[in-house]
């Protein structure tokens, strides 16, 4: 029987809550559609720095390297705040995605119509959004610091201690990217959304020629451009017009967690991050270790669940299997599970809380 090398990182805080739902469906949906796993744990992030003194060990990489795909929980916490920039645990996602090369994060923003009264947004009917960002450039890659200056002001106060960070994007990068865009729009609804701040940032505007250029290729998609500020108030006001969305990598982080707040919750939400074809992509939900309800059962495991299912379509071609995974979830939500991020006080009769094994369980069951 097919076995699939899949590195689990756990990681901390409900990163081990919800990965151990993740692998029980991976596992019970193999032995339904005949093949296996083989699950190797790897420390990064918090629980790494505790036992290594840093936040991801070339072991780590390494196990990565040499598997079909990673399955990732989340990293980080209060505990490990006050350790230096460099060893935050944090720095684990970067070296991992640095390592593996992975340029493309995909972050789907799916509403579940069960959960429509669950979105703080009202009258959302339906919303079916893919963000594609640029994961390895821009500003949290670029040249940062701090630097101390003696210039002296036009109102004569001393300028002082800068703090600097750059976004810098490369002509590869951005063609690498807008490509992916273009051909996922090819595969949905043929609506690629370009967003910047080209009115104001010269590597916006390197994005928008090369995209412009690009264009002639996909004649089948239609390219528009949007700021990123009216962006953040268009997708309050119309996400069911959206299809796909192409942008850097500090824009698609904070854009895709405002997306996912209008599905529900960040409890819902799944994403990939991909390298060139044949290599390893890493699968994570987009929510962080949320210490805040870790160890108390309140982690909604869907959104690692749902990158388990995007593991087996984009690594590992298992598109049954995924496919039954999203009927399961969607079955298990319409049945009424409810964990307490998507719970409402006026939810119809029917609904009712659980936590993160009863979820779990209700998914099992509906494979
Ligand atoms: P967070 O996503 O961890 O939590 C934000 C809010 O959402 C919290 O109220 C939390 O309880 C809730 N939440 C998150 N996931 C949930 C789930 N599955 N079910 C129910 N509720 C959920 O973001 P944060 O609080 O800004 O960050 C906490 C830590 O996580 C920080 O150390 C941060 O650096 C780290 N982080 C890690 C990743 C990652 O590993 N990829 C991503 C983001 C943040």
């Amino acid at each position: 029987m097919k076995a699939y090398k899949i590195a689990v990182i756990a990681g901390d805080g409900i990163g081990p809550e919800v990965t151990k739902a993740a692998v029980a469906v991976l596992k019970k949906v193999g032995e339904l559609e005949g093949f296996g796993f083989e699950f190797t744990s790897c420390d990064a992030g918090g629980c790494s720095i505790d036992k290594y003194g840093i936040p991801l060990t070339d072991e780590t990489l390494n196990t990565c390297k040499a598997s079909d795909a990673v399955l990732l929980g989340a990293v980080g916490g209060p505990k490990w705040d006050a350790v230096e920039p460099a060893l935050r645990p944090e720095r684990a996602l970067l070296g991992l995605r640095a390592g593996l090369g992975l340029y493309s994060n995909l972050r789907p923003a799916l509403m579940f119509k069960e959960l429509a009264a669950a979105s703080p947004v009202k009258n959302v009917e339906t919303m079916d959004i893919l963000i594609v960002r640029e994961l390895t450039g821009g500003i949290y890659f670029g040249k940062h610091g701090r630097a101390d200056s003696s210039e002296v002001l036009s109102d004569g106060s001393v300028k002082g201690l800068t703090a600097y960070d750059t976004e810098e994007y490369s002509t590869t990068e951005i063609t690498r990217i807008l490509k992916e865009g273009f051909r996922y729009a090819q595969g949905r609804s043929k609506k690629l959304t370009l967003v910047d701040k080209a009115n104001v940032l010269e590597s916006s505007r390197l994005w928008r020629e090369i995209a412009s250029e690009l264009a002639p290729s996909y004649p089948d998609v239609t390219l528009d451009y949007l700021y990123v500020d009216n962006c953040s108030m268009q997708l309050i006001n119309r996400p069911s017009t959206f299809d796909v969305i192409v942008t850097s990598n500090m824009f698609g982080d904070i854009l895709s967690d405002e997306a996912g707040m209008i599905t529900g919750s960040i409890g819902m939400l799944p994403s990939a991050s991909l390298g060139a074809p044949g290599t390893p992509g890493m699968y994570e939900p987009v929510h962080g270790s949320a210490p805040d309800i870790a160890g108390t059962g309140k982690a909604n495991p869907l959104a690692t669940i749902l990158s388990a299912s995007m593991l087996l379509r984009w690594s590992l071609g298992e598109t049954s299997a995924s496919d039954r995974i999203e009927k399961a979830v969607r079955q298990t939500l319409a049945d009424g599970f409810r964990t307490p991020d998507i719970k409402r006080n006026d939810d119809p009769a029917g609904v009712s809380l659980t936590d993160t094994e009863g979820m779990t369980a209700a998914v099992l069951e509906r494979l």
